[in-house]
């Protein structure tokens, strides 16, 4: 039996029409599932019995149950237990231009990026294309909202689940599906250059932020195992690719790190780099968690980097900060299992 929600609409076609049904009914389905929101087949309206029948030999709905909820004023944290007893995080966001949540696409995560939580668990599985859609269907519900902006950037590396994270993006801009844009879908990846390319070769690309998170391989070796397979250079060439390909702007993402990266000098490494690429940089301020052995770089120093690639023309902002007293960064949540507020015992959303 498979979960409802990882049922692409290809899929769907295939199936009913290898069972004598017409495909156009897979827009039903779809209808029934992600517009009408049936939770059961039970509550599907626009199909017919036997369709119906079809489906529920093979499919069920899943639920993701909530194991924690931390919320301050613009942001939610779902600690969701999925239904082997792996764990994930969820954030909601409020932005002012409308819900943004950043979703995991693993239980764990085997990139072991030294200033990361979520590298410190290793990875237990990869999550189901229908674990993906849940944790945007289950916090819609839970909140009575609707999203308009995903982010894949939890825990996890989603170029490590290629399959699934396609099918979840496929799902999430289906006119029948969560009806998303493409623009307002973007994955984080640590720079899986390969991935990153096929990526860029499929139809309907949606925005790439990659973690560069250095300007050059001594640093970046000290900090992201994977730049032993990926160096700088290349990581850089194929965002490049990613960008003129899709047409699209990329974000190198940038933790600030004491002492690590935050130079003046790093600074200029950083935009000697990028040149004339239309990649954007989006500096971060670390988050530090219990036992982390970075510091995040002063006001200072963080100023200081940004005025620098300024200068030199590169297009920089700052990430605003949601939830970091939350332990909102990267797999925190998780791994600090910090105080529970408003938790909802066994309940299922
Ligand atoms: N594996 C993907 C997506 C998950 S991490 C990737 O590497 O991009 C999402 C982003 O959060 C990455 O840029 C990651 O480097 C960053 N991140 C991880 N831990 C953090 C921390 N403690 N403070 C700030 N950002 C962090």
């Amino acid at each position: 039996m498979t979960d409802i929600f990882s049922l692409t609409y290809e899929q769907a076609c295939a199936l009913l029409c290898e069972n004598g049904f017409r495909a156009t009914q897979a827009a039903n389905i779809f209808r029934d599932i992600y517009k009408n929101k049936a939770g059961s087949f039970d509550e599907m309206k626009s199909v017919s019995a036997k369709v119906k029948q079809l489906l529920s030999d093979r499919f069920y709905f899943g639920v993701l149950k909530i194991d924690e909820i931390l919320q301050s004023v613009d942001t939610v944290k779902y600690l969701f237990e999925l239904s082997d007893g792996c764990r994930v995080e969820t954030v909601l966001m409020r932005q002012k231009y409308g819900n943004s949540v950043c979703i995991s696409t693993q239980s764990g995560c085997n990139m072991g990026c030294k200033f990361c939580c979520s590298g410190r668990m290793k990875k237990q599985r990869d999550l189901t294309c229908a674990e993906m859609i849940l944790q945007i269907l289950s916090v819609e519900k839970h909140q009575n909202i609707t999203i308009s902006n995903i982010t894949v950037m939890g825990i996890g590396e989603p170029f490590d689940n290629y399959r699934a994270l396609c099918d979840f993006i496929d799902i999430a801009t289906l006119p029948h599906g969560l009806e998303m844009g493409t623009n307002h879908i973007t994955v984080s990846t640590c720079g899986l250059c390969d991935r990153i390319r096929q990526f860029a070769d499929r139809k309907d690309p949606c925005n790439l932020a990659v973690s560069l998170h250095a300007p050059n391989d001594e640093i970046r070796d000290m900090l992201m195992p994977v730049n032993r397979r990926y160096k700088v250079g290349e990581v850089i060439k194929a965002a490049k690719y990613y960008s003129e390909k899709c047409n699209r702007k990329v974000l190198l993402e940038y933790i600030m790190l004491d002492g690590i990266n935050d130079s003046r000098e790093n600074a200029g490494q950083l935009a000697e780099l990028i040149g004339e690429a239309r990649l954007f940089v989006n500096l971060i301020p670390f988050n530090a968690s219990n036992g982390s052995i970075y510091r995040r770089s002063s006001e200072e120093k963080i100023t200081a980097f940004y005025d620098e690639l300024k200068k030199n023309g590169i297009n920089v902002t700052r990430r605003k900060e949601f939830g970091s007293q939350l332990s909102a960064a990267c797999g925190q949540l998780r791994s600090d299992r910090i105080i529970s507020i408003d938790t909802q015992s066994g309940g299922t959303i």
